[in-house]
């Protein structure tokens, strides 16, 4: 006899999950197949602590996927140049740091639109992926993404480099992040006033040490750490969650 759960149809289902996620993992990237890590950096880029961020990784010789602030970019594109001179990946987080969610469908969509041409005319690369300012999705923002070209990520792995959290709580979430597959949230910018909020600042933290360590404990289980693009390139599937325009896809794709 089925259970409940193998009897609801897929479009209760993603209901649900959109109750349990409040919409927020809707359709994004969470993860891959790859036996690397992902490791991406937020809000930058920033003149102090993006060139901080080149070193270590350049030391580990490792890659990473930034996804920048086009309020950052127009102040330091030679920044972003630099990035992906070196290697590395640049995205999308956003004509600036508001939520996407608090747009109207039309608006949010020709934001979207109009930041990721702004921002391939400074790559001169295609820009495929977006991480919305706080992980903030609904199904308006996400299908204004889709429609844009864009793909959002999220993540399943954080430094805690942004949150009150104690020592031990952050250790043991880099800890959980250093392993195959995960999709890992770091920052190299802090996100104020220039980008459209006001957010309280971060707690203090040194956050190229949080890095630095999250490097090594990789090095140590023999974990390679990667751009998205490195990792998908190598042949590893991006693990996103169901898909809301089909209400069929798989939750590995
Ligand atoms: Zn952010």
């Amino acid at each position: 006899m089925p259970s409940a759960r193998s009897a609801r149809s897929p479009r209760a289902r993603v209901l649900g999950l959109i109750r349990r996620h409040g919409g927020s993992l809707l359709g994004s990237i969470t993860a891959t197949t790859s036996p690397s890590v992902v490791l991406t950096f937020d809000d930058g880029p920033d003149p102090h602590q993006t060139p901080r961020v080149l070193d270590l990784l350049a030391e580990h010789d490792a890659t990473a996927t930034f996804f920048v602030l086009l309020t950052r970019v127009r102040q330091y594109p030679d920044l972003v140049r630099s990035v992906l001179t070196a290697g590395h990946e640049i995205a999308l987080h956003g004509a600036d740091h508001r939520a996407l969610t608090t747009f109207s469908a039309a608006d949010a969509a020709s934001r979207l639109a109009r930041a990721r041409i702004e921002l391939e005319d400074v790559t001169g690369t295609a820009v495929r992926w977006y991480r919305p300012p706080y992980g903030a999705q609904s199904p308006t923002s996400w299908r204004a993404a889709r429609r844009s070209g864009l793909v959002p990520v999220l993540w399943s792995g954080t430094l805690h480099d942004s949150a009150a959290v104690d020592v031990a709580r952050r250790t043991a979430a880099a800890d959980r992040a250093a392993a195959a597959g995960r999709i890992v949230l770091a920052h190299d910018g802090i996100a104020d006033e220039r980008d459209g909020v006001t957010d309280p600042p971060p707690p203090v933290s040194d956050r190229a040490a949080l890095t630095r360590d999250f490097l090594r404990r990789c090095d140590e289980r023999g974990i390679r750490v990667r751009s998205l693009h490195d990792a998908l390139a190598a042949g590893a599937a991006p693990v996103r969650t169901l898909e809301l325009t089909t209400l069929r896809s798989r939750s590995v794709r």
